[in-house]
């Protein structure tokens, strides 16, 4: 399978995905492997863990070198690698005490001579399917917890950014305890697929449409689907916020990443007393930012990873203008060197039968909608097949925070945006058509890998059949 490099739209590497039978097999080895791993103590996992992260450090600029050409951009492919060891660590750290805590023994019951124990014990074999938008840190960021919760893991990266998974494996492979447990494999669809018949609990992070299909499969195989879907993230900027600084933290937590990011805020409702100055501060710092071509170390935005999404966001800004929106700055898809490129656009008067209003966007579109009531404000922001994020801005955290609970979505940053992306220790589940299950932040991380045994022990005569007797004394 040719893989396509974003920056030159040329296919410069290829992977073979595997098949079936393939998964199944890489499944039995795991499998065969995972009661060792889930016997050891949480701390001699951890002490593994540990080794893995420091052969993450050590193999960093291989990593860095296969990402940055997944995905075309070179800071934030620092940011994702510079990251994982941390992401280790902290899970490795954590797991132990938590385990502890979680776990209970010889506890009193409501019968006197019973005496109860609650075991954590993990699924076997955990499977995980990731997205092209942030290869590494999606690919590893539920697998981790389910290592370190005793679970054996098995990931397929996205076909699209594949590159990095060989260096990936060269760590894994420097730790064999690790490697006996944890496997990245390279596959398409069908490699997915498989996946869910083979593993015995799955993370999905993806499309909508995908994690249906992904969520009916686990429901065949009888397995929980956790899955982190689209998102079409609102913020809602009130008629006390300062106007610059409001439209600064728009801007970057609307075209981070090329706006490549589920959490992206992709729709914006301003206040109308501060409409006006909110619109010209956006146009004027949105038309600042520079692409990172032709080089890759200046700049502030790659190219779209998927050349497809180009098309696709170019035909929402374009249905927009056609239906009376005014695109005030960007607004074209650039190929530039093969790459397919776009300067952030900022659409003012867009109505909520747009389509750059209501579906998801998937890149750097910031469209601007005025609003009179507050009420109207919160009405709009939840009219949304989606309850990913959401961010609110005011004068106060508490007159946002007032609005933020009124929101339909599982996170909602105050006075900032999109802060889902660096704070992971915020419990938050996805809403509506953005996700189903647990959380992937915070404990339940990682305790939603465990089922739980009750061991139920009696310490006296157990009930003779006689207590059960029709004529037994009362
Ligand atoms: P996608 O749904 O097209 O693909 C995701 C993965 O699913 C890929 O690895 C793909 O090979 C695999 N796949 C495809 N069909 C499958 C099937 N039938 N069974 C099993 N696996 C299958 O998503 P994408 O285009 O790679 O990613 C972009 C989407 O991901 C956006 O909608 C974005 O919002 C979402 N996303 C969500 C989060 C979150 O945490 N909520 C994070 C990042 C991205």
């Amino acid at each position: 399978m040719k893989v396509i490099n974003p920056r030159t739209g040329e296919a410069d590497y290829e992977i073979a995905p595997i098949d079936a039978a393939a998964v199944q097999a890489e499944a039995a080895r795991l499998r065969a492997a995972q009661p060792a791993w889930a016997a050891l103590e949480p701390e001699a996992r951890s002490a593994i863990l540990h080794r893995w992260a420091d052969a993450v450090v050590e193999h960093r600029e291989t990593l860095l070198d296969a990402l940055t050409l997944d995905t075309g951009r070179r800071r934030i492919s620092e940011i994702e690698v510079d990251g994982l060891p941390g992401t280790i660590r902290r899970w490795a750290d954590l797991a132990p005490r938590l385990i502890a805590e979680h776990s209970r023994d010889n506890q009193p019951s409501a019968h006197p001579t019973v005496r109860n124990s609650t075991r954590l014990v993990p699924y076997p074999l955990f499977g995980a399917i990731a997205p092209w938008n942030f290869p590494i840190v999606l690919s590893t960021i539920d697998a981790i917890p389910a290592l370190a919760a005793g679970c054996a893991a098995l990931v397929k990266p996205s076909e699209i950014t594949p590159r990095f998974i060989a260096p990936l494996r060269e760590t894994i492979a420097a730790v064999p305890e690790l490697a006996a447990v944890l496997s990245f494999v390279e596959g398409d669809p069908a490699t997915g697929q498989a996946l869910v018949e083979a593993v015995d609990y799955v993370c999905f992070t993806g499309s909508v449409a995908t994690g249906r299909k992904v969520a009916e499969a686990a429901a065949r195989a009888f397995i929980p689907a956790n899955l982190e879907l689209g998102g079409k993230d609102p913020m809602i900027v009130l008629a006390s916020a300062d106007p610059a600084s409001a439209a600064h933290l728009a801007l970057r937590a609307s075209i981070v990443a090329t706006g490549q990011a589920c959490q992206s805020i992709e729709r914006i409702y301003v206040a109308r007393a501060i409409y006006q100055p909110f619109l010209d501060a956006l146009v004027d710092v949105a038309s600042k930012v520079r692409l990172n071509y032709p080089d890759i170390a200046t700049g502030d935005i790659g190219p779209f990873i998927f050349g497809p999404q180009g098309a696709k966001v170019q035909a929402q800004i374009d249905e927009a203008a056609a239906m009376g929106a005014k695109v005030l700055t960007g607004g074209t898809v650039e190929t530039l060197g093969g790459g397919q490129y776009l300067k952030p656009t900022v659409i003012a008067d867009a109505t909520a039968d747009m389509a750059v209003v209501r579906d998801e966007t998937f890149g750097p579109v910031l469209p601007v909608i005025a609003f009179d009531d507050v009420e109207d404000a919160i009405a709009q922001a939840n009219d949304s097949i989606y309850g990913l994020s959401a961010a609110v801005v005011a004068a106060t955290a508490d007159e946002a925070e007032a609005v933020a609970v009124r929101l339909e979505a599982g996170a909602v940053s105050i006075n900032d945006g999109s802060l889902t992306s660096m704070v992971w220790d915020a419990e938050n589940s996805s809403f509506k058509l953005s996700g189903m299950g647990p959380s992937r932040m915070g404990e339940s991380g990682l305790l939603r890998f465990f089922r739980k045994q009750a061991l139920i022990r009696q310490t006296a005569n157990p009930l003779p059949l006689a207590a059960y007797a029709e004529d037994a004394p009362k």
